[in-house]
């Protein structure tokens, strides 16, 4: 089942990304108008890939699963929490708040209960959250004009602003434009081997 997908180091925009998926991770980022680091610190035995630079640091952990009930999460999450980064839940905001992402974006649409509207949902990740996964869900916020994150548990908090202003789905064109940006992101490190 979990056949190991080799990495391709990958070099984009001067960083050396240890493997294509990674790369195509910091160009969506980057598409989607988010501040981030490349593997920017240290933890105790475990460098995260990514920190977001959002209300707060979210760190990104990036696995090649292509469903969210793969166990390769659940490894990264206690890898993480076992690192001194520590996820919490204080009701209202997760402090030091963790995604971990796959190398698929996952598509959920639901009907509400008179079938006249159809939502949207775009899953980037499963949020780490006290050893257990949450979904990390985009969502739109007028706050801050754009689409940002946000968690299954954390009450519609934005993690782009903070506020509790964040929608719980997506409009159709917004699906259209996050998926724009995640195949701009593939096109943009397709051809960028070690040495390009
Ligand atoms: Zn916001």
């Amino acid at each position: 089942m979990n056949k190991r997908i080799p990495a391709i180091p990958t070099k984009f925009r001067g960083i050396n990304f240890r493997s294509r998926l990674e790369a195509r991770w910091g160009a969506f980022f980057s598409l989607m108008g988010w501040d981030w680091s490349y593997e920017p610190i240290d933890l105790d035995g475990y460098i995260p890939d990514f920190i977001l630079h959002m209300h707060e640091d979210v760190l990104v952990e990036v696995k090649p699963f292509m469903r969210l009930n793969d166990p390769s999460i659940k490894d990264a999450i206690a890898k993480i929490e076992g690192s001194g980064w520590d996820p919490k839940y204080d009701g209202i905001w997760p402090d030091r708040p963790a995604i971990v992402v796959g190398a698929v974006l996952f598509h959920h649409s639901y009907t509400n209960y008179n079938k006249s509207t159809t939502w949207h949902e775009v899953v980037i990740g499963s949020q780490a959250f006290h050893c257990e996964a949450e979904l990390a869900i985009l969502s739109e916020c007028e706050p801050c004009c754009g689409i940002s994150i946000r968690s299954q548990e954390a009450s519609y908090s934005c993690m782009k602003c903070g506020r509790k202003k964040a929608s719980s789905h997506l409009h159709r064109r917004n699906v259209q434009i996050v998926d724009t940006c995640w195949n701009e992101a593939g096109n943009q490190v397709q051809w960028m081997g070690r040495d390009s």
